[in-house]
C-alpha cells in the first residue's frame, strides 16, 4: 500500500478550451512546490495524484501544497489495487485510530466509481464498506447527516484511493494563468498581503523596493528580501529589484513644497515601477494601499498617484479595515516579519501637515519645479536585481 495526495481543483473547470492549459500549468507548480522530494505528478480526469512521495515527508508536502494556488482541496491516500479485499482492508487501516481514540466515533461511507468495470456499484460499496468497518471496530456508529469521519473510496483507471477527510487548499488560479505584475513591496504589512492576493489570482509577480540609503538600514532590506521570499512560498519564483532613492527623496525634501512631498515620492516611485515593469514584462502595478487610510491614501491622493502612470495600478486592499488586513497577514504568514522594527522611505521623513486633498494639476507643476529624468534614470541604472525563491 502506498500513500499518495490526491489533489482536486475547481476553478480551472470552468475554463472551457482552456483548460487543458490550466491544468499542465497547475501539474507544473505542483511538481515546483515539491521539488525537493521528486516526487512523481499524473493527472486523471479532472484530479491530480502524487506518487512517491517518502511517508515521513507527507506532512511537510502536504503543507507545500496548500499554498499552491489553483489547489481546492487535498487528501492524504491510500493508493491500492482495485479489487474488494485491498480496498476494504486499507479502509479499516485508516479508521483504526480514528475508531480507537474520537470521543465521538461516527461515520460515513462515500465511494465514486468512474471506472464502470469495477463490478460494484457505489452503493454497493458503500454498504458493504459500511459492515466492515461496524465489524472491525463494534464501537463505531454510522451517522449519514453529521458524520465525523467521512471514509471514501474513488475507483480510478488507474487504482482505486482510500481516504478519510481532506485538507483545504489556497484555492485562485495557478500562478502564471494569468500574465505578470510588478508588486510596490514596503516592509509593512499591508504590500506583502495584496501581493498574494494578486498571486492567488494567478499572477506571476515581481517586486520592486525603495531603499535610501543611509537614512533606512540593511535590516530593513533584509526584512523586504524576507517578506519576498515569504511570498514567492505562494507566488512561485520572483525577481526583487532593489532602488537605490535617496537622491530622489532628498531633492523632493529640499525642492518641493514640504506639504507634498509624501505624494510626491509615491508619483515616482510609480514611475520608476512601472519603467521597471514595462521592461520586464509585468502589465500592472501591485499596491498594498486602502482608501483612507493615512493622508497618502485618500480617493484624491490615488488619484493623483494614478495620474503619474499609464498602467493599470491593482489595489487589492482597497476596501479592507486594518484588522482584516492584519487578520490575513497572520494566516499566510507574513505579519511576524512584517511588524518587526523597520525604518521605510515613506516614513522617514514624513511631513507634519500632509495634504489630504492634494490636486492632480497642482501636483504636475510642484514636480515640475525638477528635473527628476537623470535621476530616475540613475536610480533605474543602479538597481539590483535579486532572485527570490
Ligand atoms: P505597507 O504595510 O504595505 O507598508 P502602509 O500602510 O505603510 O503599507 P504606505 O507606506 O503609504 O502604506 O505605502 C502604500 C503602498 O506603497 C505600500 O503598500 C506599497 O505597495 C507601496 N510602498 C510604500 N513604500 C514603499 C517602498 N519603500 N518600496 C516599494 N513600495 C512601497
Ligand atoms: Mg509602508
Amino acid at each position: 500500500m502506498e500513500k499518495v495526495l490526491l489533489v482536486r481543483y475547481a476553478e480551472i473547470h470552468l475554463k472551457g478550451l482552456n483548460r487543458p492549459f490550466f491544468e499542465r500549468l497547475l501539474v507544473d507548480r505542483i511538481k515546483q512546490a515539491l521539488m525537493p522530494v521528486r516526487a512523481s505528478v499524473e493527472r486523471e480526469q479532472g484530479r491530480i495524484f502524487v506518487y512517491g512521495i517518502p511517508e515521513e515527508n507527507i506532512p511537510e508536502c502536504t503543507d507545500r501544497l496548500c499554498r499552491v494556488f489553483g489547489i481546492h482541496s487535498l487528501s492524504i491516500a491510500q493508493c491500492v489495487d482495485k479489487s474488494w479485499e485491498a480496498i476494504r482492508d486499507a479502509a479499516i487501516a485508516e479508521t483504526k485510530t480514528f475508531a480507537e481514540s474520537a470521543p465521538v466515533p461516527t461515520f460515513k461511507c462515500f465511494a465514486r466509481r468512474s471506472d464502470k468495470r469495477f463490478p460494484m456499484t457505489s452503493e454497493e460499496i458503500c454498504r458493504e464498506l459500511g459492515h466492515e468497518l461496524l465489524e472491525a471496530y463494534p464501537n463505531l456508529r454510522v451517522d449519514v447527516h453529521h458524520p465525523v469521519l467521512p471514509v471514501t473510496v474513488e475507483i480510478r483507471q488507474s487504482n482505486a484511493f482510500v481516504y478519510t477527510g481532506e485538507v483545504p487548499g489556497a484555492g485562485g488560479m495557478p500562478v502564471g494563468s494569468n500574465g505578470k505584475a510588478m508588486l510596490l513591496i514596503s516592509g509593512g504589512i499591508d504590500s506583502p498581503v495584496a501581493g498574494y492576493m494578486i498571486a492567488k489570482r494567478g499572477v506571476m509577480l515581481d517586486a520592486v523596493h525603495f531603499y535610501s540609503y543611509p537614512y533606512t538600514s540593511e535590516r530593513a532590506r533584509d526584512k523586504v528580501i524576507e517578506l519576498t521570499k515569504l511570498v514567492s512560498r505562494y507566488a512561485g519564483r520572483i525577481n526583487l529589484y532593489l532602488v537605490p532613492f535617496t537622491e530622489i527623496q532628498m531633492t523632493i525634501y529640499d525642492k518641493c513644497p514640504s506639504t507634498e512631498t509624501t505624494v510626491l515620492m509615491r508619483r515616482l516611485m510609480m514611475k520608476i515601477a512601472e519603467r521597471i515593469a514595462a521592461d520586464t514584462g509585468s502589465l500592472a502595478l501591485i499596491t498594498g494601499e486602502s482608501i483612507g487610510q493615512v493622508a497618502s491614501q485618500t480617493i484624491e491622493s490615488l488619484c493623483v498617484t494614478d495620474d503619474a502612470v499609464h498602467m493599470p495600478v491593482f489595489r487589492p486592499l482597497i476596501g479592507f479595515d486594518k484588522e482584516e488586513i492584519i487578520e490575513k497577514a497572520q494566516k499566510i504568514g507574513t505579519f511576524e516579519t512584517s511588524i518587526l522594527p523597520y525604518e521605510d522611505c515613506c516614513t522617514v521623513f514624513v511631513p507634519k501637515h500632509p495634504v489630504t486633498k492634494p490636486k492632480v494639476d497642482k501636483l504636475r507643476e510642484s514636480e515640475a519645479l525638477v528635473d527628476f529624468e537623470p535621476m530616475i534614470e540613475k536610480a533605474i541604472a543602479e538597481t539590483e536585481r535579486m532572485d527570490i525563491c
